[in-house]
């Protein structure tokens, strides 16, 4: 097995479809994924739930006897909206607290591919880095070129004048797990923020949900 010699993680936070798409490829890459954070014992936070590639890239980190941590809404948390979770789940008040309590809780973040419910994290997880909420690497899995399209559209708002050439770079992707953890660990924040970090209230908004450890 191979050996890294700094373990610059400790959680990461995955966000990824609710559904398993068309093509076996992306539960692979889910599975592939956890085997790495398996590998690097990288703790996992996600959206909670045991559907599509969130339930088997946390199936898979548990079961490797990693921690994982699900955080979810209230609204979600029946059965028939999100299935079961394994490990510890926090239960929040809404989308926003989870994304805060998420934020909070992870030194990195990916996206596997996913729907709106992804990109969406995604795109916020983006945004926070490039307003200086946080400091933390966002990774994409461009999964047999999901993203690509994506990835053109961030360069074509930096061609256009929108997103300044230093934030393009906030966003780091690769076609496997293995290959973006490497120029995760690697990163260091190079873009000006818009605010400095002193001026938000994450730490606020995330403090002290309820957990609790469901069974498998
Ligand atoms: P999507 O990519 O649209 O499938 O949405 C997936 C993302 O949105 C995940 O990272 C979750 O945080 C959240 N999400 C969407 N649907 C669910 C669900 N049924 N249970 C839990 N989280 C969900």
């Amino acid at each position: 097995m191979e050996r890294y010699a700094i373990n610059k993680f400790k959680r990461i936070c995955v966000f990824c479809g609710s559904n398993p798409g068309y093509r076996s490829i992306y539960s692979e890459a889910a599975v592939e994924l956890g085997n790495e954070l398996v590998e690097r014992k990288i703790e996992l936070v996600y959206g909670g739930g045991s559907f599509g590639l969130m339930g088997l890239i946390s199936q898979k980190v548990y079961d490797g006897g990693c921690h994982v941590i699900g955080v979810i809404p209230k609204a979600l948390v029946s059965l028939e909206i999100s299935g079961q979770s394994v490990g510890e789940v926090r239960i929040v008040e809404d989308m926003h607290e989870r994304k805060a309590l998420m934020a909070k809780e992870a030194d990195a973040f990916i996206a596997l591919p996913g729907g709106y419910g992804t990109m969406e994290e995604l795109l916020e997880m983006i945004t926070w880095s490039q307003l200086g909420i946080h400091k933390k690497p966002v990774g994409l899995l461009n999964v047999d070129g999901y993203y690509n399209n994506l990835l053109a559209l961030f360069d074509n708002g930096v061609q256009e004048g929108f997103i300044n050439r230093g934030a393009r770079h906030i966003v780091l992707s690769a076609p496997t797990a293995k290959e973006l953890l490497i120029i995760m660990e690697q990163f260091a924040p190079l873009h000006d923020h818009v605010a400095p970090l002193e001026s938000w209230k994450m730490e606020q908004l995330a403090n002290n949900y309820p957990s609790e450890e469901s069974s498998k």
